[in-house]
């Protein structure tokens, strides 16, 4: 016995579409959110006139549910709302297409978004869901849409520069040598002045002088060959150079990426990848905050992290946990100046709990430090003397100083060997406002408040991590450039959130 069915029969009474949509179906949700917030911010980036648009409520609704339903490609989300009667009945049955997409997607949201993510967020503290008192920040690397092979590194833009600069300087010893004269005081061109206009006035210059005598053959076709092509490269250089703007590497196909290693590595080489580094912060799993940075370290992205924290919700949050990632120096003293209670890991801080490591007696950390005297004592009892300090400064600027100490005398030490490998007297480098501020961190991190805040962590903000790559499939950007990846994680991050209310 079979069911009976009946293909494409025409109903006498046809049904709505929100006839087959479940009360409590997400796209309700969604729809109900995204009806209640205030799209002022989004409204202003529609300049006016011309062919009425299409709603920006509506697009933003589509947009978000597509991403709710893992649907990230413009023409899949365009397929969608042609067929699928849940977007059928979020769009009213409009079906934007995919140009309409992206043009919505990468203009007129890109500077709303935030605005629009923000107000959501704050509709789930009214709704007590989630609180912004607390958060806990994890990052990790997300690849960029670029290709994976078109990079420009600027290490290897340095060592060619410097190449150039070595050439001109030998054949500007030669030109001096054929020509037994000093052809100017000074060096014909340094590592800090290889210009283009630089290069080739020396080039000219060479050439203006070996005109009149017979000089090697060689010499003159590399002129020229210098002539010709140095300018033009290191015109390039430039212009790449400003791209890179102090990073150590872009992609050709993505300028905003920058290559990082990546903990997914199917193939096992250890390759860097075109990627962004993407730091959110979560409480009960809701993402209450994302940045986008260039920079692969996690510990330099925090401070402007929690800036746009601020900037969205009016204040810092009062407690802030993150991991060793992010237990710096500046990142303490930041924070204390804001009033953040902190419970932020530090490099060290699970060893530091083991028993060999607090009873090893040639570790600097456990030395006697004797404040009076501002001096350590090593342990052969010999007092450390403070030979002085020097600044050191993080890629934020932040100065740091460092105080040295050295011992007197090494040498016969009966400890020698086990104490250190440097010739000489031992020398010790300490950080003591970072120590002052690992200790009182430590304190928090072993109390009762800070053991549960430990456990929480990984469990907030790590899951949510999981499953925005495992079970929402979201590996790698479809969109390219800053701004435009920083919108579509936005839109990932307001899908999350509205999964979780729903
Ligand atoms: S080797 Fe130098 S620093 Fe180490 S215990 Fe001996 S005297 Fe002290």
């Amino acid at each position: 016995m079979f069911k009976n069915y009946t293909t494409n029969d025409n109903l006498f009474l046809p049904p709505t579409l929100g006839d087959f949509i479940a009360p409590n179906d997400p796209v309700r949700i969604i729809d109900r959110i995204i009806e209640s917030i205030n799209l002022k911010v989004l409204y202003e980036m529609y300049p006016g006139g011309g062919c009425p648009a299409y709603h920006p409520r509506m697009m933003l609704k589509l947009l978000v549910y597509a991403y709710m339903r893992n649907i990230y490609s413009s023409r899949k989300i365009e397929e969608f709302g042609k067929n699928d009667i849940r977007f059928m009945w979020l769009t009213g049955m409009n079906s934007p297409d995919h140009n309409t997409i992206n043009r919505f997607r990468s203009g007129h949201l890109k500077d709303a978004l935030r605005n629009v993510f923000a107000q959501v967020v704050e509709f789930m503290v009214k709704e007590k869901l989630v609180s912004l008192d607390t958060v806990y920040t994890d990052g990790t690397k997300i690849e960029s849409a670029a290709n994976r092979y078109t990079f420009v590194w600027g290490k290897a833009m340095q060592t060619s520069i410097n190449r150039i600069a070595d050439q001109i300087n030998q054949l500007w010893a030669y030109a001096e040598s054929v020509t037994k004269q000093e052809l100017l005081d000074t060096a014909p061109i340094t590592y800090q002045e290889v210009t283009p206009q630089k290069v080739e006035e020396v080039i000219e210059r060479i050439q203006e002088v070996l005109q009149d005598v017979e000089a090697d053959k060689k010499v003159t076709q590399k002129l020229r060959y210098a002539k010709k092509n140095w300018p033009q490269t290191l015109q390039r250089y430039e212009q790449q150079g400003k791209i890179l703007d102090g990073r150590n590497s872009y992609s050709k196909t993505d300028p905003d990426a920058t290559f990082m290693r990546m903990k997914e590595d199917h193939m096992l080489n250890g390759q860097l990848k075109p990627a962004y580094n993407v730091q959110i912060s979560t409480h009960q799993q809701v993402i209450t905050n994302y940045t986008l940075h260039q920079s692969a370290g996690d510990t330099i992205t925090y401070k402007q992290h929690l800036d746009t924290f601020k900037q969205m919700y009016g204040a810092y949050p009062t407690t802030a946990v993150a991991d060793a990632g992010y237990g710096s120096e500046e990142n303490y003293m930041f924070t204390q100046e804001n009033n953040i209670k902190t419970f932020i890991k530090y490099n060290y801080f699970h060893k530091e709990q083991s028993k060999n490591w607090r009873k090893d007696p040639f570790r600097s950390s456990n030395f006697f430090y004797n404040a009076q005297r501002n001096c350590f004592y090593c342990p052969m009892g010999q007092a450390m003397e403070h030979i002085g300090n020097k600044m050191q400064k993080t890629a934020n600027g932040y100065e740091q100083t460092i105080s040295r100490y050295q011992a007197r005398r090494c040498e016969g030490c009966p400890l020698r060997g086990s104490c250190h490998k440097a010739l000489g007297n031992r020398i010790i480098e300490v950080n003591h406002n970072l120590n002052n501020l690992r200790n009182k961190e430590r304190e928090k991190l072993l109390s009762e408040e800070g053991l549960k805040h430990r456990s929480q962590r990984p469990q907030d903000v790590e899951a949510t991590f999981g499953n925005l790559k495992s079970n929402k499939a979201f590996k790698r950007f479809h969109l390219r450039g800053l701004k435009n990846v920083e919108t579509e994680f936005g839109l990932l991050a307001m899908a999350h959130n509205m999964a979780k209310i729903a």
